[in-house]
């Protein structure tokens, strides 16, 4: 059914360190005020923001829960199977977290095959230059054969938060529009 959502549940996977809760923080316009906790059980944390893009307003529950030492696979599955689109994020100071970035992918496929659900791969702290060990080239590429969207942010300067958001919301609802 032509079933419309209002909101839409944006999960963001990637390594320890590589700047998840400062997209979040970011997107969410807030330095350090408290998230909204959905669910204490899971540590669930999310930030919700309406946005407007191309004016029309969608809402985005961004939620920021990966933890991928946690031994539970539940947990892991539950991530998963959550969302309606996905951020896979990286550093481009670390190629290690890079290459954990094809893993999620790979892992997100096998879980959600039948779904055409959207994933962004974020290539996070683009104002660290000189520490850069993936290239704009490299990122582009693994997205490329990976079949998703591909941007290089800086959350501590703010560059391409926002553009990377109103992103989400743009292949959202082209899925939404082709169903
Ligand atoms: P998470 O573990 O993936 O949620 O990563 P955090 O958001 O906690 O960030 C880990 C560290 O990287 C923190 O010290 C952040 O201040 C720093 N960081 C995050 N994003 C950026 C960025 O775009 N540029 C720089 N220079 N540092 C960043």
């Amino acid at each position: 059914s032509g079933c419309w959502e209002p909101q839409y549940r944006v999960v963001l996977l990637g390594d320890p360190g590589v700047g998840k809760t400062s997209l979040a923080n970011a997107f969410a316009g807030v330095q350090d005020s408290a998230p909204t906790r959905l669910s204490r059980c899971l540590a669930e944390v999310a930030y919700e923001r309406t946005l407007s893009v191309d004016g029309e307003e969608t809402t985005l529950l961004v939620i920021d829960a990966w933890e991928p030492e946690r031994r539970e696979s539940w947990h892991r599955s539950h991530c998963l199977q959550v969302g309606n689109a996905y951020v896979i994020v990286y550093s481009i100071t670390d190629h290690g977290s890079f290459e954990s970035a094809s893993e999620l992918r790979i892992q997100l496929r096998s879980m959600r095959q039948a779904e055409d659900i959207p994933i962004i791969l974020v290539g996070n702290k683009s104002d660290l230059v000189r520490c850069r060990e993936v290239s704009v080239e490299e990122g582009r590429a693994c997205a490329m054969m990976f079949d998703c969207k591909f941007i290089e942010t800086s959350a501590a300067l703010q560059h391409n938060v926002a553009e990377l958001f109103e992103g989400v919301v743009r292949q959202l609802r082209l899925r939404r529009e082709g169903k």
